[in-house]
């Protein structure tokens, strides 16, 4: 296929040079200027987008993606998709397939989860949202860049399971943390503790997959000094916009508004910024009861 990729950061890059790896044929743009081997590059985002049977951006917010979407939405053919990887709020991601639908293009939400390792060894989720076709026409490039997609349902349903998805992440990650840092101030020993909550009622994701401490279950950025990972400030992010998403749908989420607010605190105040998002454990541990 002939794809056009907007954005080549972290993610976009890893993904887009699967894509070449694969055989197809790839033109990219990105002002900063980083275009993996076998991108050709584009002038500017329209370029891009010229000829193109599918469109991929991986870009940093809602407005940006905005902000391309006008530039290229011209440029689409009849029966071109727009698909957007990008994690970016509900209305934006419907304000941009109403707008490439008015021109004739068909368009996807299609935001991921993976991170930069599962972009790089081309085993991301993707969770997809807009109309069957259009998801039948990029599943080939789905599943060169992940290992799943899960087509979720209309316009803006990617987005919306991505946003659930995370507050879940969010709000479980802060708990694992508590019950850990509790569990060493009561004389309890970690590795114990993983042992039982691994394979009982308390088990989820972020303690057996990613357990925030050191030396205790799989290796996870614990292990790496909380290196991300999953950056404090990208949890951030996503809270935010479950948040924005919860206000506008009038959905009552106390748990995801604190988690929110506790993320909003060690990111702007605790230095939690550049450090992963499982460091809460360490911030949590050195504070008292309040
Ligand atoms: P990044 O900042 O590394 O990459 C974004 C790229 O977009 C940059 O290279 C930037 O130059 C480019 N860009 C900015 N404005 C542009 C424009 N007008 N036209 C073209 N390109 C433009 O970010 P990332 O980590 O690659 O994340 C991309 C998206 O993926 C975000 O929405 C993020 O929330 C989401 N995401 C990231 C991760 C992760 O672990 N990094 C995981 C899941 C989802």
């Amino acid at each position: 296929m002939k794809v056009g990729f907007i954005g080549l950061g972290n993610m976009g890059g890893p993904m887009a040079a699967n894509l070449v790896k694969a055989g197809h044929d790839v033109t990219g743009f990105d002002p900063a200027g980083q275009y993996p081997q076998g991108v050709a590059q584009a002038s500017d985002a329209g370029n891009a987008a010229n000829g193109a049977d599918v469109v991929i951006t991986m870009l940093p917010s809602g407005a940006i993606l905005r902000d391309v979407a006008r530039r290229i939405i011209p440029a689409l053919g009849k029966g071109t998709v727009f698909c957007d990887c990008s994690t970016v709020d509900v209305d934006s991601a419907r304000a941009v397939a109403s707008d490439a639908n008015a021109a004739g293009a068909m368009a996807l939400d299609a935001p991921v989860s993976g991170g930069v390792g599962g972009a790089a060894a081309g085993t991301l989720t993707f969770m997809v949202g807009g109309p069957e076709m259009a998801f039948a026409k990029v599943l080939p490039l789905f599943e060169i860049m992940g290992q799943k997609a899960v087509h979720c349902g209309a316009a803006g349903s990617g987005q919306a399971a991505k946003l659930c998805n995370n507050m879940i992440l969010g709000v479980t990650m802060i708990a694992t943390c508590e019950a850990f840092a509790m569990a060493e101030k009561l004389g309890l020993d970690p590795a114990r503790l993983y042992e039982v909550v691994s394979t009982s009622s308390g088990q989820s994701w972020s303690v057996t997959s990613y357990c925030p401490v050191p030396g205790v279950g799989p290796k996870s950025p614990a292990d790496n000094a909380y290196k991300p990972g999953f950056a404090a400030e990208l949890m951030l992010k996503d809270l935010t916009l479950a948040q924005e998403a919860a206000q506008s749908a009038d959905a009552d989420t106390p748990m995801g508004a604190l988690a929110r607010a506790l993320y909003a605190q060690f990111v702007t105040d605790e230095n939690g910024k550049g450090r992963d998002f499982s460091a809460m454990l360490p911030r949590l541990f050195a504070r008292g009861h309040v």
